[in-house]
This record gives structure tokens, sequence and C-alpha cells, in this order.
């Protein structure tokens, strides 16, 4: 049955040794899973240490089924003084997988950036600040809460990007 990449990873070796001319196991999974590489080309599947049964992937993200959109919610379900807005990213050309990778990201940053919390399991990442919270979703929707008005809104979401930037698949 196909697994989400994040449960594929679970199982992966994860030593990011780059043997297989990859940066990381994260990036060897996914051109495994975008059909560009065989798991044969990491050396513990050569070596037999890990079964080639035991992986598959859904399909990928198709591009052209989201659109970039904005939608502005007043007042802010959890704050009747301030606004909501949530808004819908398009995913980079070329981009297999969404937009952000929670997983890359949790690597990255897990408890490096004040107020951030990530679920690579659940594809989410949290940023609090007394300005606002801003949730983000691997497939590029952002929700901005609390926010004291529009351009409030869009700095956070600016920032959210900026911090998150190294994920952005
Ligand atoms: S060879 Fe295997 S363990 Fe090493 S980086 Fe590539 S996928 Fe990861």
């Amino acid at each position: 049955m196909a697994k989400s990449l994040y449960e594929n990873y679970k199982n992966f070796p994860k030593t990011d040794c780059g043997y297989c001319g990859n940066t990381s196991c994260i990036t060897m999974l996914r051109r495994f899973c975008s059909g560009e590489l065989p798991l044969s080309e990491c050396i513990y599947f050569r070596a037999g240490l890990y079964n080639v049964n035991e992986f598959s992937c859904s399909p990928p993200v198709p591009r052209g089924t989201q659109k970039p959109s904005i939608s502005y919610i007043r007042p802010c379900p959890t704050d009747a003084d301030r606004i909501s807005v949530e808004v819908s990213l398009l995913p980079p050309e070329g981009s297999k997988y969404g937009y952000f990778d929670m997983i890359t990201l949790d690597n990255i940053f897990n408890h490096a950036v004040p107020g951030l919390r990530i679920s690579p399991s659940l594809g989410i990442a949290r940023l609090e600040s007394e300005w606002g919270d801003v949730m983000g979703f691997s497939e590029g929707r952002v929700l901005i809460r609390r926010a004291s008005n529009e351009s409030s809104a869009f700095w956070q979401l600016s920032r959210f990007v900026r911090s998150l930037w190294a994920a952005v698949s």
C-alpha cells in the first residue's frame, strides 16, 4: 500500500551519509518517490539491510490542482478584535511534493526557532508570537490568526515563509 513521504522516511536509514550522491536521505527518498532513482542507489538497500518492498509512495501532489488565493475572515474566530487570513500559496515550478517540506524543516529547525512547532507526520508547522499565530500546511495553505490588521497579517506571512524558506520544496 502506498505510504506518505513521512511514513517512508520513518523507516529510512536516515544517516545522510551521501554515498548515493544525494545531500540527504530525504532527497534520495523524494527522488525515489518521483520515479527518478531506484532505492538500490542507497548503500544500505544494496547491502540488503533494508527491504525495497517495504517502501512505496503516495502519488505526488499534482501541479495545477491548486490555485493561489487569499481569504479574509473577520472577526478572527479566536479573538473578536482581530482578523484571520487564509492564504493558498502555489508550489514552485518543478515541485513534486507541495510547498513546505516539514521533514526537512523539522531536521533543521526543531527547537531552534522560538515559538515554532513542527509536526512532520501531520505536515503542519505553527509559529506563535505576540502579533498572532501562523499555521502552515505542507501543500502550501497558510492560516494567520489573531492579526491586528491586514498589513500585520501579511508581515507575518512574509516572516513565516522566510523562516521556513529552507524547507520550501
Ligand atoms: S546512501 Fe542511503 S543512507 Fe546514505 S544518504 Fe543516500 S539514502 Fe541516505
